[in-house]
């Protein structure tokens, strides 16, 4: 059997033309995909089925078991924390959102370690966005900053951007240029039209210096910004304000950088003043396929698009203090549940010496780095491959993915669902 139009659950793009050859009951071949959303609809090494930690042991155990494990953790914790949540569906985000409420903890999701500076900046001064639809089909100039698709992204470049048609463009390959900018000579630079090397930390001098030349005070530029030329950055500011439709796509390189929520700030602004010369867009480019769906599922739920705190009974927000790495590493919360995401693999030490203390139960169908800080651990079916459900693509697109196997694994959503069940019998 083959299931045409299925979604790819892994980056943000969520491209929504893979082709999957399904043969008992197994993916056997995947079309249309790159190598990273390939080998996640091959995925092997799942889990078969909920795991306790017994000494230095696993003990198989039921779901029924697991789901009362964790509901019973979470009602007697006084400050739990409900972490992850860009890795699943916003069905299950919604029932987590509803937990969180029910026992007074905090929900944080992954945003807080990557776009959420990015979001902070758009809360101050907007988004002037658009769809991937719109750059494919209109931009003639495509700008990477601090991102690198070939490795991260790879079919923003083939769907959209470099190697993609475009309805406005008669010649997309020939007449639209893609600059990169970056500390260092990425893959994507390297079949880029014009390279921008910055100093590492230099992004917001540099940002600062395109301003000013769009705004025509040339003059007040230095002769290097942050190891750019002044010659290069007249360039570059010549062609965007030449070019008739332009997209900035920018990653962690410019928001987890020195200047954090203040470049994207910048570049922001940077964009505005574009729009007295043409027309400019600006977006981030989204890792986990629906970390925009989880900052839109808590933002309707509670005002909020992330580290949202209700222990004083309503919703209290305020990166840095509400966010999960502040909590941990502060020694806070006394019980942590993981849902699709991997905290081990990219918190600070000090966070997971916090989180080897505390009971965690996590919801993965993956053995991963947290697996090892768990006392549970509940394999659940994949968003896209063995369930469905809605998830938001990097433009804030919704797409419903597809299910494509059959499996006996639950989806997060009805693990959660009878989690929550459970909870609110008790209380
Ligand atoms: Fe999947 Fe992203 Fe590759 Fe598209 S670009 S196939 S969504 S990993």
């Amino acid at each position: 059997m083959i299931v045409k139009d299925a979604v790819c659950p892994f980056c943000g793009c969520l491209c929504d033309d893979i082709e999957v050859e399904v043969e008992g009951n197994r993916v056997v071949a995947v079309t249309n995909a790159c190598e990273l959303g390939m080998t996640k609809f091959m995925g092997e090494k799942r889990m078969k089925n909920p795991i306790l930690r017994d000494g230095n042991r696993w003990k198989d155990i039921t779901y029924d078991e697991a789901i009362r494990y964790a509901a019973d953790m979470l009602l007697s914790a006084e400050r739990p924390l409900l972490y992850g949540w860009s890795g699943t569906h916003g069905e299950a985000q919604c029932v987590g959102v509803h937990m969180a409420e029910l026992i007074h903890g905090v929900i944080d999701n992954t945003s807080s370690v990557c776009h959420g500076p990015s979001i902070l900046a758009i809360q101050e001064v907007g988004h002037p966005g658009c769809t991937l639809g719109v750059v494919k089909n209109r931009a003639d100039l495509v700008i990477y900053w601090g991102s690198n698709p070939i490795d991260a992204h790879p079919r923003h470049l083939s769907r959209y951007t470099r190697y993609a048609e475009g309805f406005f463009l008669e010649n997309a390959f020939r007449d639209r240029k893609v600059i990169v900018v970056d500390v260092r000579k990425t893959e994507t630079a390297n079949i880029a039209d014009e390279f921008i090397q910055i100093k590492p930390g230099g992004d917001y001098a540099v940002l600062s210096a395109l301003r000013a030349i769009v705004q025509g005070k040339v003059d007040t530029i230095p002769r290097t910004v942050a190891g750019v030329t002044r010659a290069q950055l007249v360039r570059v500011a010549n062609l965007c304000k030449s070019a008739k439709f332009g997209a900035v796509y920018f990653g962690l390189g410019l928001t987890m950088t020195q200047g954090k929520y203040k470049n994207i700030r910048n570049a922001i602004e940077l964009i505005s003043e574009l729009n007295r010369h043409t027309k400019f867009t600006i977006s981030a480019m989204r890792g986990h396929y629906n970390v925009y769906g989880s900052n839109e599922v808590n933002t309707w739920m509670t005002g909020y698009p992330f580290g949202i705190d209700f222990s004083r009974g309503i919703a209290f927000y305020n990166p840095g203090e509400t966010t999960a790495v502040d909590i941990l590493a502060r020694k806070e919360c006394d019980a942590a549940l993981i849902v699709g995401s991997d905290p081990a693999a990219h918190f600070p030490r000090r966070c997971l010496e916090h989180l080897a203390d505390i009971p965690v139960v996590q919801l993965d169908p993956y053995p991963n780095a947290t697996t090892a800080f768990c006392n549970v651990q509940i394999p659940v079916a994949v968003t896209g491959i063995d369930a469905e459900g809605t998830a938001y693509r990097m433009d804030g697109v919704p797409i419903r993915t597809r299910r494509v196997l059959s499996t006996d694994y639950l989806s997060d959503e009805e693990v959660l669902s009878r989690m929550y069940a459970l909870m609110q019998e008790a209380s």
